[in-house]
């Protein structure tokens, strides 16, 4: 088998073309599938593109057919916009549930022996102990947490049943873009932190705190921010992980740093980083945002024997430049 072939979904959102880029450079052949619904198709791409819609399973079953012997699956395509989930239930479920039960389906009928999961924090809901271990209670609060809970019982049965050897890495709060890449964070709509402290800053606009009345230090929320280039690297990490693993294994690991930055925190950061201040207005909480996400890394640490290195003000940094390179 070709060790180097690896299905990447999703491959054209931003953590998906990413860690698709972060791949190509240390020699693997990314085929990226993808639907283009969150995402537009490129005219150019340096990867196989395949355009299928992953909640239907002949579609799966056809593009599979058509690939070479797939080592690995990197599973990112999902609706993944927390808020919006509220409202389009039926499609979070439709889309990231279906989406994930195909791609177990297709590992188990094409005989790929390795499966990675993006899966969130918003598995924990609201915690009750920072920080958030692995084997905390899983109280999605949305149904966007709840698809994600549920495609990772998923795995765990073809994992069971099938001897898939899946991970789902819970991911904490991403940000940033890696040099060189061209890829980064643009959703529209655009709900995270630090692309909208960059934007106001940008655009001179006021910047929108949810919430300043939290029972945290200084009342608004706190997040456990990674960098891009780190999380992308934690999934070739993490293949190396399941390798050495019996066939069959499952688990369930935070990807985070262990460091909590409030939501004013975040905005000093980067009117330090930019050298400009940005004008904030206070508004209600946002629904479903829990005060503080922390990630527990004790696990990450043991069994990847890895933990992520770069700092927010990378983060900040990094997307400004990826934001810029698009202006120009
Ligand atoms: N947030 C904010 N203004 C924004 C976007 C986010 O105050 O324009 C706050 C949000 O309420 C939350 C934190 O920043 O407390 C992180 O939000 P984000 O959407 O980036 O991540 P998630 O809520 O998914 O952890």
């Amino acid at each position: 088998m070709d060790k180097k072939n690896i299905v990447v979904t999703g491959g054209t959102g931003f953590i998906g073309s990413s860690t698709a880029w972060l791949l190509a450079q240390s020699g693997y052949t990314p085929f990226v599938l993808d639907n283009f619904s969150t995402s537009v198709k490129p005219e150019k791409s340096l990867f196989n593109l395949i355009e299928v819609d992953l909640s239907q399973p002949d579609e799966v079953t056809k593009a599979f057919k058509k690939l070479p012997q797939i080592h690995a699956i990197f599973h990112f395509a999902a609706k993944a916009l927390v808020p919006e989930s509220t409202e389009k239930t039926w499609d979070y479920f439709h889309n990231n549930f279906n989406a994930t039960l195909n791609l177990a389906e297709a590992a188990t009928q094409f005989s790929v022996p390795y499966f990675i999961h993006s899966s969130t924090c918003a598995v924990y809901g609201i915690p009750q102990r920072i920080p958030i271990s692995e084997n905390s209670p899983l109280k999605p609060e949305t149904p966007y947490g709840e698809s994600k809970r549920a495609s990772e019982n998923i795995l765990q049965q073809f994992s069971k049943w099938k001897g898939l050897s899946a991970l789902n890495l819970r991911y904490f709060n991403p940000a940033g873009a890696i040099t060189g890449s061209k890829c980064g964070e643009l959703h529209d709509p655009e709900t995270h932190l630090i692309p909208n402290i960059i934007t106001s800053i940008h655009q001179n606009k006021p910047f929108k705190i949810f919430g300043n009345d939290y029972s945290t230090s200084d009342g608004t929320c706190i997040r456990d921010f990674i960098h891009i280039k780190d999380l992308a690297q934690a999934h070739l990490v993490a293949l190396s992980f399941l390798e050495t693993q019996p066939q069959g294994t499952f688990d369930c690991i935070n990807v985070g740093k262990n460091q909590g930055v409030s939501v004013k925190e975040a905005i000093k950061t980067a009117e330090k980083v930019l050298g400009v201040q940005c004008k904030v207005e206070v508004h209600p909480r946002r629904h479903g945002d829990p005060a503080e996400l922390i990630a527990d890394t004790t696990q990450m640490k043991q069994k990847l024997r890895w933990q992520p290195q770069l700092p927010l003000e990378a983060m900040i940094e990094d997307h400004w430049n990826f934001i810029k390179g698009r202006i120009s």
